[in-house]
């Protein structure tokens, strides 16, 4: 839709990321599919066809499973598993079968039949009635592609950039692979299709671009000789020709707000105390070296949770003790005296290596997963283990099991702990005299009996992500529930609540480093809870700090007090943002 002004047009869509942004627009992809030669093999040219097709799918792996852990890491995990439906088509024999099948029984090269499944197997999903599979036809359009450009021997359309001009990408549709390693440059993103929830949309958010989708193909035609434009993500607009006046107007805006986060980031180097003096650790989820530097720009007050599996996942193969312990202790020399929250390896779910003997399983997020894998493979867990002992000596380290649901399981863990600090002292390694040992409370079964488990914890660190979804039923990663999974329904504060005051009675820290910790929305819930630390993406804590210093104590207790007696999720969000 175009609205007409004096002479600009102002173009509208759908705001899926907020915020302001000024650039020139850059048409991404345009020449989206690679072109395609179609070509009749010999007969003794099919075998060494299909060899090139199956080297060209290893490499398309490859990438993608790059990609994954990248985004996990810089992103989020919840966006990082679209790639898994890529992976899984790169697997699937109705698709990569298919296109063998098709260069052998045609005779036609590798690239011809990848297009004609690629295209047939997307319309095909296209015409389904279920929305969540209509919405795999973007994802095997963006596999197509990839592997036609590992056929060709191409890789992905770079946009050439110089690094200080600011840029909106502009695009048909954006692609997960897109948002995966954007310049840094780019500071918007506009698209003809789209919808908010899109995962691109939701990559949007969480790197903070502001993003305008669903634009129509207005924008095709109205952008071409614009050389700036002004899009807007809070009102879902994209300015085109925009005058002298209104570019100055939206750059003095932006660098305003710019100013605004800096200073918000300058307060967040300091503690986050609440009026009545209460200091709540405010920490940063961390997936590796590449994001300590943001933590403590951000303000972390330490680290509250290092997903180390990424360490694992990056690799092609087990890391090893020497390799880790150089991380480990990269993190603890950056953090000193703060403390360094070190999950073990959390595999299994959805979280899979292609190096590792992962049974296949009907109900992996219920399966042989984190912990309970580490415990069947001991050998794993124990290089970890040893590796982080190591580390230890250098700074803050605090060591924390996942998805711990039995005193069984903490104590094996423990013991192996104890049994390679043990071997290292024999061996005349330097240990740390004293680690805190804690776990996450991820599933129902632990929040429920947390007194039990605090027995054996020196701390607690609530998975809000795992335990939502294991409290409602509702897969993490699967859209069609998505309505179904949010952590402020009462049940989930319910354990949250138990799992506080069972800490309180132990006198043990709590903490929360699920996603539901770095909403600012719901700080003063959190910390009225009873939760005394809490850990999130590095970008989201000069907010959340804000809101600590912001809250009263017993105004916060009685809030919680009237969320738990609430019915629904909905009615929580309502309370949390009501003016009080
Ligand atoms: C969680 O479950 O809340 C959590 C922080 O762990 P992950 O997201 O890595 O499963
Ligand atoms: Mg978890």
């Amino acid at each position: 839709m175009t609205i007409q002004h004096t002479g600009q047009h102002t173009l509208t869509g759908i705001g899926v990321s907020p915020g302001l942004a000024v650039g020139r627009p850059v048409w991404l992809r345009q020449s989206a599919a690679p072109a395609v030669e179609r070509r009749t093999l010999q007969a003794n040219e099919v075998a060494s066809e299909v060899e090139r097709f199956r080297a060209a799918v290893a490499e398309a792996k490859a990438q993608i499973s790059r990609i994954r852990a990248r985004v996990a890491k810089e992103i989020g995990e919840h966006e990082a598993q679209v790639f898994d439906a890529h992976l899984t088509f790169l697997e699937d024999p109705a698709y990569v079968g298919e296109i063998e099948r098709k260069i052998e029984a045609d005779a036609i090269n590798a690239e011809a039949a990848c297009a004609d499944v690629t295209t047939a197997t997307r319309e095909m999903l296209q015409a389904l009635p279920d929305e969540y599979l209509q919405a795999r036809a973007d994802d095997i359009r963006d596999v197509g592609q990839r592997l036609l450009r590992c056929l060709l021997g191409e890789t992905a359309a770079a946009v050439a950039e110089d690094e200080t001009t600011s840029v909106i990408w502009v695009a048909d549709e954006l692609m997960p692979s897109d948002l995966s390693a954007l310049p840094k440059n780019v500071t918007g993103l506009a698209s003809v299709g789209g919808s908010k929830t899109a995962h691109t949309a939701i990559m949007a958010r969480t790197l903070g671009i502001p993003a305008v989708y669903g634009i129509g193909d207005a924008l095709r035609d109205e952008l071409a000789d614009s050389d700036v434009v002004i899009l807007n993500g809070d009102e879902g607009t994209l300015q085109v020709h925009p005058s002298p006046e209104e570019i100055a107007a939206a750059e003095k805006t932006v660098h305003e707000r710019s100013v605004a986060l800096e200073r918000a980031r300058e307060i967040a180097q300091r503690p986050a105390v609440t009026k009545d003096g209460v200091r709540i650790d405010v920490f940063a989820n961390v997936g590796g070296p590449q994001d300590f530097a943001a933590a403590l720009a951000n303000g972390a007050d330490g680290i509250g949770l290092f997903r180390t599996e990424f360490l694992y996942l990056e690799n092609d193969h087990w890391p090893t003790e020497q390799e880790q312990y150089e991380v480990y202790r990269q993190a603890l020399e950056a953090f000193g005296e703060r403390p360094v929250i070190i999950r073990t390896l959390d595999i299994g779910g959805d979280k899979s290596l292609p190096y590792a003997t992962l049974p296949t399983e009907e109900n992996p997020f219920l399966g042989l997963r984190a912990i309970r894998y580490c415990l069947a493979e001991t050998e794993v867990f124990r290089t970890q283990l040893r590796a982080l002992l190591r580390a230890s000596a250098h700074g803050t380290l605090w060591i924390m099991f996942p998805m711990v649901e039995t005193l069984d399981e903490l104590q094996a863990a423990k013991a192996w702990l104890e049994r390679c600090r043990a071997e290292l002292i024999q061996e005349g390694v330097a240990v740390a005299e004293r680690i805190p040992v804690g776990i996450m409370v991820e599933t129902p079964a632990a929040a429920m009996t947390a007194d039990i488990l605090a027995q054996e914890s020196d701390f607690f660190s609530i998975g809000t992500n795992d335990l939502t979804q294991y409290t409602l039923a509702a897969d993490r990663g699967n859209p069609s529930v998505s309505g179904l999974y949010n952590p402020a329904h009462p049940a989930v504060l319910r354990l949250i609540a138990n799992t506080c005051s069972a800490a309180a009675k132990a006198g043990i820290p709590v903490g929360m480093c699920g996603e539901f910790a770095g909403d600012p929305v719901f700080t003063e819930l959190l910390v009225g809870l009873g939760l005394q630390e809490l850990s999130m993406s590095a970008s989201f804590i000069p907010a959340v700090k804000e809101k600590v210093n912001a809250t009263e104590g017993e105004r916060a207790r009685k809030l919680a007090e009237q969320a738990l007696q609430l019915g629904r999720p909905e009615a929580v969000e309502a309370l949390v943002k009501s003016p009080r």
